[in-house]
């Protein structure tokens, strides 16, 4: 499993890849189990990818796959 980066803000370790769209079954049981985070179905191009449990802050960029 790929690692989580660090917060480029306050250096935690204690991140979260943001999921967006309508949140199926998986992605629920990983936001449970606290392995995610839930952006909501709206998603543009300046949506975050990664965020940070302990200050908040949320960076990076998403991915829209156009296939
Ligand atoms: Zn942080």
């Amino acid at each position: 499993m790929k690692e989580n980066p660090k917060c480029p803000k306050c250096g935690s370790e204690n991140t979260l890849p943001i999921g967006y769209g309508y949140p199926g079954p998986g992605m629920v049981e990983a936001y449970r189990k606290g392995e995610l985070e839930l952006g909501g179905c709206c998603i543009s191009e300046d949506s975050p990818s990664w965020c940070c449990k302990d200050c908040k802050n949320s960076w990076g960029k998403f991915s829209i796959r156009s296939d």
